[in-house]
């Protein structure tokens, strides 16, 4: 079964946040005093994730990707992936960490069934990275990913946030990485989701980013894999891995947008720059599996046909990526 929407896009993706909360305070995605507390009930219990999880691959979906928050945070994570990567008619069943916690639990997370790992990695210098993540240790992520790769799985795919004047020196450090380490990095634009003072400062587009790697190695387009989304991807010839780009802002991605997200709380989004949600509790206390289907097809039925984030005068809410899962 294909899940369609309204403008042709098949959706087969499902960005399912499992948690706000997070072990880190990356100043783009969370404010430094971290989220407000959620009382117990606000955020969904993994059954209520599994029933959402299973309904979804029911009606289409063949990649789940794991977000938070930091989703190696909540207790009994490992369980809850092993009991997902069960779900007949998952293709595909990913995770996106900060890495801080990968030492200690990639075996595991390999053993439940996470076929890949993606790990966000902002700096290769650990002032710099301290002073994006509010005080993380690189060095414990630079070891996780190495942790990663012993228990089994592919290099780690990178993703790095490019912000002018923070880390834009190392966008050719870090597309050495797809050569030495065989990584793939894919550089993700700087959205304004926190909106913090004087955002714009931080914009680079990912058109520059690839001029700025152009200017010592050659590219060449690579086919993308089958759910890989809206990103343009890349290989130095003789690299094992591939430098992908996200421009969220400043390209017109929406008409290859293959995702859906829900988010810890259990609302699902069709767009991540549009204000509108859908709250799932309803059709999840008590279960209603048939009806859950139907609202999570009419949330991929209003996927609008692009966001407006890059157009003038254009507002959302202001809202911290680990509330929605990025
Ligand atoms: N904690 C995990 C991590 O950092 O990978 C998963 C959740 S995090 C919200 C998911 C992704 O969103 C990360 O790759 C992060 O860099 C990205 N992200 C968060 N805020 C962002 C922003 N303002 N602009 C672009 N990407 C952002
Ligand atoms: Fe935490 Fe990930 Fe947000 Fe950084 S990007 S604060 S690691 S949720």
């Amino acid at each position: 079964m294909q899940l369609i929407d309204s403008q042709g896009r098949n959706i087969n993706y499902l960005r399912l946040s499992v948690t706000d909360r997070c072990n880190m305070r990356c100043f783009y995605c969370m404010p430094k005093e971290g989220i407000v507390k959620k009382g117990h009930d606000a955020v969904l219990s993994y059954e209520e994730l599994q029933l959402i999880a299973e309904t979804a691959v029911g009606l289409g979906i063949e990649k789940i990707r794991i977000t938070g928050g930091e989703p190696l945070v909540r207790a009994g994570i490992v369980g809850f992936l092993s009991r997902l990567a069960g779900i007949p008619g998952l293709r595909h069943l990913a995770l996106t960490t900060n890495g801080l916690l990968l030492t200690r639990m990639a075996a595991e997370l390999h053993e439940a069934g996470v076929q890949r790992l993606n790990v966000s990695l902002d700096s290769l210098n650990a002032g710099t990275f301290a002073a994006i993540t509010r005080g993380g240790d690189l060095k414990t992520v630079l070891d996780g990913l190495e942790a990663a790769e012993r228990a089994g799985f592919p290099p780690p795919k990178i993703n790095v946030v490019i912000m002018r004047g923070v880390n834009d020196a190392e966008i050719l450090d870090f597309a050495g990485m797809t050569l030495a380490r065989g990584n793939s990095v894919r550089f993700i634009e700087y959205m304004p989701a926190v909106k913090e003072e004087g955002w714009q400062r931080y914009c680079i587009s990912g058109d520059e980013i690839l001029e700025r790697i152009a200017t010592r190695h050659t590219l060449e387009q690579v086919d993308k894999g089958q759910y890989a989304g809206p990103s343009r991807d890349f290989r130095i010839p003789g690299a094992h891995g591939s430098i992908g780009i996200i421009t969220a802002v400043s390209g017109h991605f929406c008409g290859e947008c293959n995702r859906v997200r829900v988010t810890s709380t259990g609302h699902a989004k069709g767009c991540l720059f549009s204000d509108e949600k859908t709250d799932l509790t309803p059709w999840l206390r008590p279960p209603d599996r048939e009806g859950l289907a139907r609202v999570l097809r009419d949330t991929v039925m209003g996927k609008p046909e692009r966001h407006n984030i890059s157009r003038d005068g254009y507002k959302h809410s202001n809202f911290t990526m680990a509330q929605v899962g990025g």
